[in-house]
């Protein structure tokens, strides 16, 4: 019987969410809700510098939006709280000092410079670039000199020689490494801090996490957190290395593509079940068609569909997953998508009147702007293509439709029939030159819903400018 999975998602919130932060997170979202599992949100934020509360803040909001909820983490609690690193400095100040008193850890008093050297050392012998193991055997009296010398030691762990790491990788597949190849790593820094390696795997281990599914740059990370979670008596996680995630140009997604953070996104009207069915296809693929619910979307998620090939966003997918996003809205939730591009003051029903109209045109809010012109300001001038319809019909077209307008303005079959009966056109002849003139464009929404929200007296008046 398996148990059920732990993931978690464990953002250094130094900045903006942006896509490909989220689809790990939807990732190993999608893995803990299909077996019934536990979620967990850890905030590595033990870089003070980079680290803003306002981008924790913005970070869980951007999640929530997302409806991508946690089990354990911030404001959910949990048995291995806190979840935010820079709270947990003494579980990690603990942990090394078992380390210390194993003996599996030592104190390194080179400077820098001192290791660059040691590196280039190693590489002129022929080996690996790593910490050339300096400190590893000094002596009492040489410690000592170093501290009179004020020099302020970091910590590395002692790795074992002559083993084998190997993993399986949920996406890589068979992994093997050597330990002779990986140098005594920093576990703390001068300054007391726990390094990222250490507090990553020490925190995986205590909250129990069982998959780790995280970027590709962390696959030689791996290693080493294995060898430290052995050392730390505890259960190391299967790990999957995500394919990374490629803008237009095939460059790596960063935070600096502003146009790609949620915040972005959600403030020009993306919505979140366009985002995360767009994310679910990229390096997953998946025979499901169709926008998909989330409990859908993590029923369909398989971690042996995860692929190894740079994953390519295309905003041409994101708009097609957007447009089938907006038709699955209901009534009410479509009308208040759309409120913040409609004009004041308009009731409940014409607002969801508008919104039933225009929404199969519109991909985001902003796109309404121009509907809301032609129904409740001034259309756009006429295009060529409007133009040439326009003239194509003529004045005495125009002169008939408008008369027909006059009784009825508002009511789009019988406009339609009158100015058929008056004028003997039908089909597109007939249709498209009353479009052209009430809306500047010969395409669009349906007329019948705008012909009845539009002001008194408008239709009739837009007709009446080509009748002469
Ligand atoms: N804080 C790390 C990052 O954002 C987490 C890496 C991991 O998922 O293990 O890259
Ligand atoms: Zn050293």
């Amino acid at each position: 019987m398996s148990v059920a999975p732990v993931t978690r998602f464990a953002p250094s919130p130094s900045g903006e969410l942006h896509l490909g932060n989220v689809r790990t997170a939807l990732f190993n979202w999608l893995l803990a809700r299909r077996d019934a599992g536990c979620f967990v949100l850890r905030i590595e934020d033990t870089d003070a510098a980079r680290s803003r509360p306002e981008h924790v803040a913005q970070l869980l909001e951007d999640l929530r939006w997302l409806g991508l909820d946690w089990d354990h983490g911030p404001g959910a609690g949990g048995p291995a709280a806190p979840y935010e690193q820079s709270r947990r400095g003494s579980l990690y100040a603990d942990a090394l000092g078992r380390l210390e008193v194993a003996g599996q850890v030592f104190a390194c008093y080179c400077t820098p410079l001192e290791i660059e050297l040691g590196r280039k050392a190693q590489v002129a012998a022929g080996r690996p670039p790593r910490y050339a193991g300096t400190c590893r055997e000094l002596t009492d009296g040489q410690r000592a000199a170093h501290q009179a010398a004020g020099r302020r030691p970091s910590l590395r762990f002692r790795v074992p020689a002559g083993r084998e790491l190997a993993f399986d990788d949920l996406v890589h597949g068979p992994q093997r490494f050597r330990s002779d190849d990986i140098g005594d790593f920093v576990v703390r820094r001068a300054d007391g801090s726990a390094s990222f390696f250490f507090s990553n795997a020490l925190d995986d281990g205590l909250m129990g996490v069982t998959h780790v599914l995280r970027g590709e740059d962390h696959l030689s990370n791996t290693p080493r957190q294995l060898l430290l979670l052995e050392a730390l008596g505890l259960p190391a996680p299967r790990y999957g290395h995500l394919a990374l995630l490629v803008g237009e140009g095939g460059a790596p997604l960063s935070k600096r593509d502003g146009a790609l953070s949620v915040r972005e996104l959600r403030a020009q009207g993306y919505l979140p079940a366009a985002i995360l069915n767009l994310l679910f296809r990229l390096g997953h693929s998946s025979p499901l068609q169709g926008l998909l619910d989330p409990a859908a979307l993590a029923r369909g998620f398989d971690t042996g569909h995860l692929g190894r090939a740079p994953a390519k966003l295309d905003p041409v997918q994101l708009a097609g997953w957007q447009r089938e996003a907006v038709q699955a809205l209901a009534a009410d939730e479509a009308a208040a998508w759309l409120a913040p591009a409609m004009p004041a003051g308009l009731d409940p029903s014409q607002r969801a009147e508008f919104t039933a109209a225009v929404r199969a045109n519109v991909l985001l809010p902003r796109d309404a702007a121009l509907w809301c012109d032609v129904v409740f300001g001034e259309p756009p001038p006429p295009d060529a293509a409007a133009q040439a319809i326009l003239r194509e019909a003529g004045a005495a077209f125009f002169a008939a439709a408008a008369a027909a307008s006059e009784h009825h303005a508002r009511d789009w079959p019988a406009l339609v029939a009158a100015v058929k009966a008056a004028t003997g056109r039908k089909g597109p002849a007939l249709f498209k030159p009353l479009r052209c003139a009430l809306t500047g464009l010969d395409h669009g929404p349906e007329l019948a819903p705008l012909l009845r929200l539009m002001p008194d007296g408008k239709a009739r008046e837009r007709l009446s400018r080509y009748a002469h």
